[in-house]
């Protein structure tokens, strides 16, 4: 097994990409022989951040480009989302717990915490009209 490794997807912003997200990261976070709750915790983060970018960032627009990077060097695992969509005003308040801009639908606005909960570090970088770009880190020490 390779100590240092990573790969990039692209594809666009349809939620039937969403599973596609979460096996390719799964396939690939599999060569560190995680254990079910680690790839289970990585999956649910990969999912709520690939699900904001194809919903908030592009907002029905069915062919935006979200991107999915993953890489790993010893067992510090980093995955990056980047979207080129509508952008976050506010990071700090975005990221509040039950903070939602979606009144209407069923959103709880827990997005980002359960990406803190899942992952060791999360850092959202965003600019309006630019994108946003999710990073994660964890550490897949033997639990
Ligand atoms: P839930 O994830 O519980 O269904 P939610 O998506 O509204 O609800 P979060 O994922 O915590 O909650 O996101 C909070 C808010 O941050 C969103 O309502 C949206 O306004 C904004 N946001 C998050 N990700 C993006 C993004 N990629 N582009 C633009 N806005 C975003
Ligand atoms: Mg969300």
């Amino acid at each position: 097994m390779p100590k240092k490794n990573e790969m990039q997807i692209q594809f666009f912003s349809q939620s039937i990409n969403e599973a596609f997200a979460r096996v390719a990261i799964s396939s690939f976070i599999s060569q560190l022989d995680p254990t079910v709750e680690q790839l289970y915790d990585i999956k649910m983060a990969v999912s709520e951040a690939v699900t904001n970018a194809i919903i908030h960032g592009y907002q029905g627009h069915e062919e935006g480009l979200v991107v999915v990077k993953c890489s790993y060097e010893g067992n510090e695992v980093v995955i990056t989302i980047i979207d080129q969509g509508k952008g976050i005003k506010s990071v700090e308040e975005a990221m509040q717990p039950l903070y939602t801009t979606s009144l209407e639908e069923e959103r709880a606005g827990l997005g980002f915490t359960v990406m803190q909960e899942m992952m060791d570090e999360v850092e959202v970088c965003s600019h309006p009209g630019a994108g946003t770009t999710v990073k994660m880190k964890k550490s897949l020490e033997q639990q």
